[in-house]
């Protein structure tokens, strides 16, 4: 046994040094392709699917690595965020996608974008005077840009959350809370903090024609984003079958393969131009 202890031991600690290898390699990747530029943002529309219409866009990181092949921000988003380069590169997505969405609009075409912000991002003391830079320099109006925040940026100091979050409401730019219903936070903060919009996790979308409880959850979400006024975005929306539930249920805007994938920029303005007017 005290062998067998041994060479459990022998075992871990080297799958640990090859992870710490694994780790400073990717790290040390992800600068450089933040120096060279190599992060692409794509989009995935959103959909008013009452109004058939488009009503928004997400803006979702991409890496194209040498080879040509994607790598999926799950894989890569995690290391950002320990190592700081997070901040860099949420700063390179933001303004990317402003200045996108800023193009658009210049086309007619008002689309407000949803970005991604990580909580690391959020906690930067610079934060406010980044996004206020960025909108600057790159033209787009306040309100058509969104700002999508997980729960679990909301559970650390309120006071100071909800500073920042006034702060940006005031200026004009929309918060949306991603993935909501799968964080551990308290659910008062709904009514103390300016939230835009409720952003239902796709977990529940995904499962909801099978098992009751995530239509159930669905449901509740709904109608608790009404009572609030908080508009609803149905993530994940895979088939019309879903589409027909969560219409029922009263969620009007959704997100999903259904509807739209990510897609390089070039590729979204060309397929606007093959939709009805918004
Ligand atoms: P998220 O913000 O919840 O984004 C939705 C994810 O679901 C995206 O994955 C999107 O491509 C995918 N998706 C969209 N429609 C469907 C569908 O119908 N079915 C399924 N199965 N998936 C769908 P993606 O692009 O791989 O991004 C994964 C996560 O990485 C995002 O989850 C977000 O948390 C993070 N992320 C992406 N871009 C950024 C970024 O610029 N900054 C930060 N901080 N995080 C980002
Ligand atoms: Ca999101
Ligand atoms: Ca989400
Ligand atoms: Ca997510």
């Amino acid at each position: 046994a005290k062998q067998e202890g041994r060479n459990r031991y022998r075992f871990f600690s080297q799958s640990i040094e090859s992870d710490a290898r694994a780790r400073h390699l990717l790290e040390s990747h992800m600068r450089s392709a933040l120096e060279s530029g190599v992060f692409e943002v794509f989009y995935q529309l959103r959909f008013d699917v009452s109004r058939q219409q488009s009503c928004g866009m997400e803006a979702l990181i991409r890496w194209r690595r040498a080879d040509g092949e994607l790598v999926s921000p799950a894989d890569f988003i995690p290391l950002a965020e320990e190592t700081g380069l997070i901040v860099p590169i949420g700063k390179q997505v933001l303004h990317q996608a402003c200045h996108d969405a800023k193009l658009l609009l210049d086309q007619g075409k008002r689309l407000c974008v949803g970005v991604n912000i990580s909580v690391v991002q959020f906690r930067e003391e610079s934060f406010l005077d980044m996004i206020k830079e960025v909108l600057n320099d790159t033209g787009l109006p306040a309100e058509l840009l969104e700002l999508e925040i997980t729960e679990g940026v909301l559970a650390r100091d309120m006071d100071q959350t909800r500073a920042l979050l006034d702060e940006l409401k005031h200026m004009g730019v929309r918060i949306a809370i991603d993935d909501f219903g799968t964080g551990y936070s308290s659910l008062s903060y709904l009514k103390r903090l300016p939230i835009d919009v409720l952003k239902i996790d796709q977990s529940f979308v995904r499962d909801m024609l099978t098992d009751r409880s995530d239509a159930a959850i669905i449901e509740a979400i709904v109608r608790m984003g009404q009572a609030l006024h908080l508009e609803l975005v149905a993530e994940g929306v895979e088939c019309s079958e879903q589409s027909q539930q969560l219409l029922a249920l009263g969620c009007e805007l959704m997100q999903g393969y259904l509807y739209c994938r990510p897609m390089p920029f070039e590729q979204l303005r060309k397929s606007l131009d093959l939709l009805p007017a918004l």
